[in-house]
């Protein structure tokens, strides 16, 4: 776990994303959870030194972000308003066999926390529109809705300590996602994170970073906008592009999928493009095909 602060910490070599905690002096503030059912109760096992975990905040809705929430019972997840029935959509997810089978092909230790009675799903139960102010022990957590990403991202802004933890706003060094964020909004989320005061920026995927880093993740979503666009000029339909011998890593994203999703690589590509495309079509007013 790295220090990102003086009480700030986060774990950014977990198979999934990046979960965080903050000490707060009364307690533990967390910001999303670890995917893997024994990473989480290990986590669970560390946090609790620093007394009762109060809340778990999540910045999107992804299960890398909320399928740790269900092993921290008792927990009052936070999270954006559309959270609660996106996560409610996912709660199959959490039982399937697809889940299964990446377990056992990956992480056998955790098998026997799957479908466990005692974790039950954790959905959100305090969530908010624009923004929600947190004052737990010594600290204050700014959570602000910036849709990016995904329609429901939120950052956990923590001025105290100088961080700010953006969820997948930002990838660093890592594969960006867009497989169903809008790249206009996420550019103006950008943006915006760039006006507050941090130091320290902990991404949803990669090593943390700081604030000029804001540029080159603006630079690789036009970049992706660039190179689709160019083809829905030219008039080809999305199952077209998709099928185009598009070379990502030099035209667009330099850096490959992380945290054990490397066989996503071709899928992050192919679900980002059409996504992008599906976009670019809708502002352009063209008709799907
Ligand atoms: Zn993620």
């Amino acid at each position: 776990m790295r220090p990102v602060g003086s009480h700030s910490y986060a774990e950014v070599l977990f198979w999934g994303c990046n979960p965080s905690f903050v000490n707060t002096g009364d307690g533990v503030v967390m910001i999303d959870s670890p995917q893997q059912p024994m990473d989480a109760l290990r986590w669970r096992e560390q946090l609790s030194q620093y007394g009762p975990i109060r809340y778990i905040i999540n910045t999107e809705p992804h299960y890398d972000h909320t399928a740790g929430n269900m092993y921290f019972p008792g927990t009052e997840v936070v999270g954006h308003d559309g959270l609660r029935d996106r996560y409610d959509k996912l709660i199959p997810m959490f039982s399937s066999d697809f889940r299964l089978n990446r377990m056992k092909a990956g992480d056998p230790d955790s098998l026997w926390l799957f479908n466990h009675p005692d974790y039950p799903p954790n959905p959100p139960r305090r969530t908010f529109d624009e923004q929600l102010t947190l004052q737990v022990g010594n600290y204050t957590f700014n959570c602000l809705h910036v849709p990016g990403h995904t329609a429901q991202q939120i950052v956990v802004h923590v001025p105290q300590d100088g961080v700010i933890f953006t969820g997948d706003n930002v990838f660093h060094h890592v594969k960006t996602w867009c497989q169903e964020g809008d790249p206009w909004k996420w550019i103006a989320a950008l943006d915006r994170i760039g006006e507050l005061d941090f130091e320290i920026l902990v991404p949803g995927h990669g090593e943390t970073c700081g604030k000029a880093y804001l540029a080159e993740q603006a630079d690789i979503l036009r970049r992706w906008v660039e190179v689709v666009s160019e083809y829905v000029d030219k008039g080809m339909s999305e199952d077209e592009v998709a099928a185009q011998p598009i070379d990502f890593m030099r035209l667009i994203d330099p850096y490959r999928t992380a945290q054990r999703q490397w066989e996503m690589m071709d899928q992050a590509n192919d679900h980002t493009l059409r996504n992008i495309y599906k976009k670019i079509a809708e502002r352009k007013g063209l008709p799907a095909r």
